[in-house]
C-alpha cells in the first residue's frame, strides 16, 4: 500500500512510499482510509519543528474509513461499517490519569501519525476501542474534522462554564478557533472572533457560519474593540487559539474581571505576558490540551448536528499523490483544511 512518512528527524524526510499492507493484532482493527485531515501538527512534522515524533512513521491524525478487517478477540464490529478513529493510538491504561479517563495527560500517550503509524495511506491499524461509528448522513469528509472538532468540545464544553447569553471572545481564526466558535455559539453564547489583515478569507468564513462580531487585530485593538461591542463590560470568556504571545494579552486585557480563559494554542516557546493581569482581575485561567474518550463520545453525536457547519471549513480533497502541493498551500496559510483521500490516488 501507499504510505505518506517521516522517514527521519530533519527537515523534510517526508515521502510517499510503498510498504506492505498491516495485519490488526489481538484487539485491533484495519481502517481503509477514506479521508484524512492536514493538521497544522503535520506541517510542523515536516519541517522538524515538533518534538515528540518518533520517525519512522506515517502521518496523519484525523480520519475516518470503512472497517477492512476484524482482528482475533474483538467484538461488536463487522467488515464494511464506517467510522471515525480516535486521534490516540495507545496510552498505558495503569497511571492515575489514565484511570480517570484524563487520557490527553497520560505520561506514556502515543497518538497516531506521530508516534504509531497514521492514516496518510491506504491502510491504518487501530485499537479497536478507538473506533466511533459514524452516525448516517455523516460523510467520511465531515467525520474527518471530528479530531479538530472533539479539541473544540474539550475546550468550551469541558474546560469552560459559561453561561447562554454570555460573550465569549475567540483570537486565531484557523480551523480549531472557527470549530470553537461554532460550538460556543451551539452552547448560548454570542461570539466575537479576532484575526489578523492576512486572516480576512477566515473572518469572512466565521461570519458566513454565523459568529456575531470580527475584529482585525492589526487594525484595531482588541481590548478596545472588545469593550466596544461589549458596551464597556469585556468577554465573558476567551478562547485563545492563536498561541500568539500578542493574542494571549489580547484576550488577558479584553476578558472581564472574574472572567475566564483557556488557552488552546500552543506558541511552541517563552512568550511575555502581563501575568500580574491573571491576579488583578481575578482571572479564571486554564489549559485545554486535546481530548479524550468522553470528549469523543459528545463530538460524535454532535456531528450529524445540521448546526454545525463542517463542509464549509474543507477547502479541498486530494490524493496521496499530491501530499507536496497541498502541504505547500498549507505551509502558505492559503485555505482552511485540506483532505488527503487514498481512494483518489
Ligand atoms: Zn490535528
Ligand atoms: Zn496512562
Amino acid at each position: 500500500m501507499q504510505a505518506l512518512r517521516k522517514l527521519k528527524r530533519g527537515q523534510g524526510q517526508v515521502e510517499l512510499v510503498t510498504m506492505a499492507k498491516p495485519r490488526p493484532d489481538i484487539g485491533e482493527v484495519l481502517v481503509r482510509v477514506e479521508s484524512a485531515g492536514i493538521c497544522g501538527t503535520d506541517i510542523h512534522i515536516l519541517q522538524d519543528a515538533y518534538g515528540n515524533l518518533q520517525p519512522p512513521v506515517t502521518l496523519g491524525h484525523e480520519f475516518a474509513g470503512v472497517v477492512a478487517e476484524v482482528g482475533p478477540e474483538v467484538g461488536g464490529w463487522r467488515e464494511g461499517e464506517r467510522v471515525v478513529v480516535e486521534s490516540l493510538a495507545s496510552s498505558c491504561g495503569r497511571c492515575r490519569y489514565c484511570q480517570a479517563g484524563e487520557t490527553q495527560c497520560c505520561p506514556d500517550r502515543q497518538a497516531f501519525g506521530i508516534s504509531a503509524d497514521g492514516a496518510f495511506a491506504d491502510y491504518v491499524v487501530v485499537r479497536h476501542t478507538a473506533l466511533h461509528r459514524l452516525p448516517v448522513g455523516v460523510s467520511f469528509q465531515q467525520a474527518a474534522l471530528a479530531e479538530p472538532l472533539c479539541v473544540a468540545v474539550h475546550a468550551v464544553l469541558e474546560k469552560c462554564s459559561f453561561q447562554p447569553g454570555d460573550t465569549v471572545l475567540v483570537t486565531g481564526p484557523g480551523t480549531i478557533g472557527q470549530l470553537v466558535a461554532q460550538v460556543a455559539r451551539l452552547s448560548g453564547a454570542a461570539v466575537i472572533m479576532a484575526g489578523t489583515a492576512r486572516d480576512r478569507e477566515r473572518l469572512e468564513l466565521a461570519t458566513a457560519t454565523g459568529t456575531e462580531h470580527v475584529i482585525f487585530g492589526d487594525c484595531e485593538d482588541l481590548p478596545t474593540a472588545v469593550e466596544r461591542i461589549t458596551e464597556g463590560r469585556g468577554a465573558d470568556a476567551a478562547f485563545e487559539c492563536a498561541g500568539v504571545g500578542a493574542a494571549v494579552q489580547g484576550c488577558l486585557a479584553a476578558v472581564r474581571k472574574g472572567g475566564q480563559m483557556v488557552q488552546v494554542g500552543l506558541a511552541g516557546r517563552s512568550i511575555e505576558i502581563d501575568y500580574d493581569r491573571i491576579c488583578l482581575k481575578e482571572i479564571t485561567l486554564r489549559g485545554s490540551f486535546t481530548h479524550n474518550h468522553r470528549t469523543w463520545l459528545k463530538a460524535v453525536a454532535l456531528l450529524s448536528d445540521p448546526r454545525l457547519k463542517l463542509d464549509v471549513l474543507v477547502s479541498g480533497e486530494f490524493p496521496l499523490q499530491q501530499w507536496r502541493a497541498v502541504f505547500d498551500r498549507c505551509e502558505q496559510s492559503q485555505g482552511l483544511k485540506y483532505l488527503l483521500n487514498p481512494a483518489l490516488g
